[in-house]
């Protein structure tokens, strides 16, 4: 179950149900009233049965409930639209105001949250390895940004395409947690999904135990149970496999290790020029679905020219073995 969840981040495959909910939403409100930079969250309780959506807990506005994964999940959607829309001036997950809708509860000592394709949903943990899934904010930011790629590039969720929408989630995923801590790109952990386990579960070098390291990808843990880390820094550690869609919460390593690089060859915020370069990117129509490391990796160099980075982000991706032109 523990390896299944470690692979299986179940992602965003039909964001063509956004229209349906635009429509929904225009119903029930006005399109006069609805302003950007508006957020529309609820939340729902599955009350630890697995139907969906459940019944509402806590809508828009609301206080809080005094029920942590109810208020994290509230929080964590709202940090998550307020990072997109100060930092990119982007409007939710569709650019277009979808409303932010948070099932918590789901199932019983269910060790897994997904997004599927109307709301993030989430499980309490077993409590043995994992804790409840709100816990980590970085984590519901990485899961909405699945929600982001999907509607601007489709990256193909397999191999290098698939590691790249993994990686862009784990970008936004740790430039959400940033921003709502107000570190800088040397302060920051660069790590996802801290507090998601138990203290049972082994960590590295006397760390707790997290899902990923950015800035030291394979070092998230190292555990009888779960076994070591399997994330590369570097294509030299490339992993050829099968398993994992072809490797792509493993190899997503790598594209992860450049930022983190990028990011601190620039100093200061990374969101505000690595990961403006990294979001456009994401939006350049030159990215195709079937992009590989290298592809993306040219790409951000040509976006980096905007912000006159383009040798901090070249350097980065040297440094894991990909070699970009700086003139293309
Ligand atoms: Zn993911």
């Amino acid at each position: 179950m523990a390896l299944h969840v470690l692979s299986g981040d179940t992602t965003f495959r039909s964001l063509r149900a956004v229209p349906r909910f635009a429509a929904e939403l225009i119903k029930k409100r006005p399109l006069a009233f609805m302003l950007a930079g508006d957020k529309q969250r609820t939340i729902f309780s599955a009350n630890n049965a697995q139907a969906l959506p459940g019944v509402i807990v806590r809508a828009e506005g609301s206080p809080a409930t005094g029920d942590p994964a109810i208020d994290e999940a509230y929080d964590g959607l709202g940090l998550t639209y307020d990072f997109f829309w100060n930092v990119f001036n982007r409007n939710s997950i569709d650019d277009e105001g979808m409303p932010l809708n948070g099932t918590v509860h789901f199932g019983a000592n269910y060790s897994n949250a997904f997004w599927d394709g109307q709301r993030m949903v989430f499980g309490d943990g077993d409590g043995e390895l994992f804790n409840r899934f709100t816990i980590s904010l970085d984590v519901i930011a990485h899961e909405l940004a699945h929600g982001v790629t999907e509607d601007e590039t489709q990256l193909i969720y397999s191999s290098q395409s698939g590691a790249l929408n993994e990686s862009v989630s784990d970008v936004f995923g740790s430039l959400v947690k940033q921003y709502a801590l107000n570190q800088t790109a040397e302060g920051a952990d660069w790590l996802i999904g801290a507090g998601l386990f138990t203290d049972r579960v082994q960590g590295v070098g006397g760390n707790p135990a997290v899902l990923r390291s950015m800035k030291e990808p394979g070092t998230g843990y190292d555990d009888p149970v779960l076994g070591r880390d399997p994330q590369p820094g570097h294509m030299d550690d490339f992993v050829n496999t099968f398993e994992d869609n072809g490797g792509v919460h493993i190899n997503s390593g790598i594209p992860n290790k450049a930022f983190y690089l990028a990011a601190t060859n620039i100093g200061g915020y990374a969101w505000e020029k690595a990961g403006r370069v990294w979001y456009e990117t994401l939006l350049d129509s030159r990215l195709r679905s079937n992009d590989k490391f290298q592809r993306f990796a040219q790409l951000t160099v040509e976006n980096a020219k905007r912000y006159k980075v383009e040798a901090e982000v070249c350097d980065a991706w040297t440094k894991v073995g990909i070699s970009v032109p700086m003139i293309i």
